[in-house]
């Protein structure tokens, strides 16, 4: 299933500065060649934007240098576009003759990278040519040939068309319940486990240095100047290993479960301990919960939210007995029963028992419809 996606960019200033120099290349190729088209019409020739794209090869574009510093790719699709809008009138699809562009005006270029692969996905990805750009929306995990980068207002947006490969939700694990916690990230019940990432540590490590050391210099200083921009950049690395991490755990759940079953985030206990709060939005949970929900809807997946009062932690997942007297520092859970277990293990396993007779509270196919 061939789909479209498009979504904003998230641009610095030298980067603005490229994507608009690229839509001015782009422009005022088509113009050019829709002046070219018209002249050696009127002159009584037969013009094609391939003779024109030829012509324009070896004669026009060696006499501007400026071009030479931008993507050639630009001026290529530039003429696919003229090609694109000479055919739309011949064809009499009511689009009229084609029209000059104005700067400022559906401004847009697009780019390929000479027949090879453009690997997409997560929140970074590297354009031909123009190198590494950030996203606000995760893209999804696909390879295209060609994007399209345009500007709307003063933001720009990314778009392309993408193959979807739908995962058959029969071959998929039926159910998991995944429990998040603080010295390990994600504990599935399956007994897989996804530990807090160690570069992830290392930088936040740093970064809480980098700001114990900001508040040592002098204000208004050159060194606290400097001391920003480092730690502005250091924290950019931190949020950028933190969501690439939960962006795997997230597509991996997505991807391989067809139900899966997490507790509301919004935890008691986390609430009255602000401490746990803190450290528990640090590590995006909440990103977490976001990123899972538009990758179940991708991947039909049901996600299966589990309300925030239910004991996940505090019951077995074997005889269902719930304690009431199980600490933080319990790391293994120990039941009248015989169970004993990871206590994440354990939550994992209990949110897994919930999977079914829970309100689904957002997923792809809700459990209204959920007949797949
Ligand atoms: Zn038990």
């Amino acid at each position: 299933m061939l789909l479209g996606f498009r979504t904003k960019l998230k641009l610095n200033n030298r980067q603005k500065t490229i994507m608009t120099k690229h839509a001015g290349y782009s422009r005022w190729v088509f113009n050019w060649g829709l002046k070219a088209w018209s002249m050696t019409y009127q002159e009584g020739l037969k013009p094609t934007a391939n003779k024109l794209k030829k012509f324009y090869t070896n004669y026009v574009k060696p006499h501007y240098t400026w071009q030479s510093q931008l993507s050639s790719r630009v001026y290529q699709y530039a003429f696919v576009d003229l090609d694109n809008a000479f055919k739309g009138f011949f064809n009499l699809k009511g689009t009229g003759y084609p029209k000059f562009k104005k700067k400022g005006m559906n401004d847009s270029f697009s780019l390929d990278n000479c027949g090879k692969w453009i690997p997409l996905g997560s929140t970074r990805i590297k354009l031909p040519f123009i190198g590494f750009v950030s996203t606000y929306e995760a893209l999804p995990d696909c390879q295209v040939k060609k994007v399209t980068i345009s500007k709307v207002g003063e933001d720009w947006f990314i778009s392309f068309a993408y193959e979807q490969e739908r995962q058959i939700p029969e071959k998929k694990t039926a159910i998991v319940g995944v429990d998040l916690g603080i010295k390990t990230l994600a504990t599935l019940s399956n007994g897989e486990v996804f530990p807090n990432l160690k570069p992830y540590r290392k930088a936040a490590k740093k970064l809480s240095r980098m700001h114990r050391n900001l508040s040592r210099k002098v204000k208004g200083s050159n060194n606290r100047h400097k001391q920003r921009i480092k730690l502005a950049s250091q924290h950019q690395k931190v949020a950028n290993l933190r969501r690439d991490y939960l962006h795997k755990i997230t597509s991996y759940l997505a991807k391989n479960f067809s139900n899966i079953v997490i507790e509301d985030l919004n935890v008691k206990g986390m609430l009255a301990n602000r401490k746990l709060a803190k450290a528990i939005s640090e590590l995006g949970f909440y990103e977490f919960r976001r990123q899972l929900e538009y990758k179940c809807r991708l991947y039909g997946s049901k996600l299966t939210i589990v309300e925030r009062w239910f004991p996940s932690s505090k019951t077995c997942s074997s005889c269902g007995l719930i304690k009431t007297d199980l600490s933080l520092s319990e790391r293994i859970y120990r039941c009248k029963c015989g169970l004993e277990m990871d206590r994440d293990l354990n939550a994992a396993k209990v949110l897994a028992n919930q999977a079914v007779g829970y309100t689904v509270l957002a997923c792809g196919q809700s459990a209204a419809d959920g007949s797949e």
